[in-house]
């Protein structure tokens, strides 16, 4: 018994060894990458990029060749890192985050904010925290790119002869979030004789929630600093998403159903109700004056809608009528994330100007 323990000791001991040598020679690995890069030899080898180049040559795929690239590229912005890896106190993966990050924030990069977190965290967790840095340093870019997410949103439903549906499909981050909130809590086991298996489970789910309209708990946990959208602050979190963006945090403060969580100084400083901001006869009045959203030419009924204040609360915006108006999800959306303003004109008519064209004849698109 006693030599067994000793031999396994002895395996985890030689993982460790290998893997640290593994760290060492993607380093070298990288570095090389990043000047093939620049040498533009792929190109006379007639691939179309190096990353392509790499992946037939060196049997990777693009995305750890992307990654091999990147951290060669940044390697001279990250001497301390390069040091903790070679003393192995971080791995490969670690440098991989950190150059990511590097690419994501320019000139704003500063390896000794990141390092210690490297220290302390597994290369998943750290990945997390370098996209609340992200948000810290730039959170119009980090909002930028994720309201870009959105637009590769795609269902597909087909049905078959045998009248089975396919589903097909992808969600931004925030859009998946809220589905994973919708559908985990009802997917899970129901006692130890359920032998369903959790593909089945999420199916069943998704039929009892399109069924019942059940109302979805979300909880969202913000900084005051990043509701208020002050530069430096980190991104919200909610359960199943990355970092959401303080423009995100914003749209669901306007008037949601979450619980949310404001925190100072990492001190919980209030715990809201899951209740809709707007309620009781100001929401019966809201809903008697606009009936639908209000974004010109769109019907969406009231009771799809948030009630949106056109002066947000955190800039000074009150709870009187005259600055609130129905939206529904997707313009509501398109207000906070999509950059685009509401302006209500003295008759009382919401008119819409687009974030690209601020100086053109407003007009509402789809
Ligand atoms: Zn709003
Ligand atoms: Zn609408």
């Amino acid at each position: 018994m006693l030599r067994m323990v000793e031999e396994d000791a002895d395996i985890a001991y030689r993982m460790m060894e290998i893997r640290q040598c593994i760290d060492q020679l993607e380093l070298a690995f990288s570095e090389l990458a990043a000047e093939f890069q620049q040498s533009k030899h792929w190109e006379h080898q007639g691939a179309n990029s190096a990353i392509d180049w790499m992946r037939f040559h060196c049997h990777m795929t693009s995305n750890a060749a992307a990654d091999r690239i990147a951290v060669g590229e940044h390697a001279p912005q990250m001497p301390e890192s390069i040091q903790a890896m070679k003393a192995d106190v971080i791995g490969f993966p670690h440098l991989t985050v950190m150059a990511r990050t590097a690419g994501a924030v320019d000139e704003a990069f500063d390896e000794l904010q990141l390092l210690p977190l490297a220290r302390e965290s597994s290369p998943g967790k750290f990945h997390y925290k370098c996209l609340h840095y992200r948000h810290a340093v730039n959170a119009e870019r980090y909002a930028a790119e994720q309201a870009e997410q959105v637009h590769a949103r795609t269902l597909h439903m087909s049905t078959s002869d045998d009248g089975s549906l396919y589903l097909t499909g992808f969600l931004d981050s925030v859009g998946g979030a809220i589905v994973r909130n919708a559908l985990e809590p009802l997917a899970r086991r129901a006692g130890k004789d359920d032998h369903r298996r959790r593909p089945q489970r999420l199916a069943d789910a998704l039929v009892e929630f399109a069924g019942h309209k059940q109302k979805i708990q979300m909880q969202v946990t913000s900084s005051i600093e990043t509701l208020l959208d002050v530069a430096g602050a980190p991104g919200a979190e909610t359960e199943f998403s990355l970092p959401i963006s303080s423009k995100t945090a914003q749209r669901w403060a306007c008037d949601c159903s979450v619980t949310r969580v404001l925190m100072k100084k990492s001190v919980v400083i209030d715990v809201g109700q899951a209740e809709r901001t707007i309620r009781g006869p100001k929401r019966r009045a809201l809903v008697a004056r606009d009936q639908h959203c209000q974004w010109p030419g769109c019907e969406r009924p009231a009771s799809w809608c948030d009630g949106h204040h056109i002066v947000f609360w955190t800039h000074g915006g009150g709870d009187d009528l005259e600055n609130l108006c129905l939206l529904c999800t997707r313009h509501h959306w398109k207000v906070h994330e999509g950059g685009w303003k509401l302006i209500r004109t003295d008759e009382g008519n919401i008119i819409t100007l687009s974030p690209r064209t601020m100086f053109s004849p407003p007009r509402g698109p789809d």
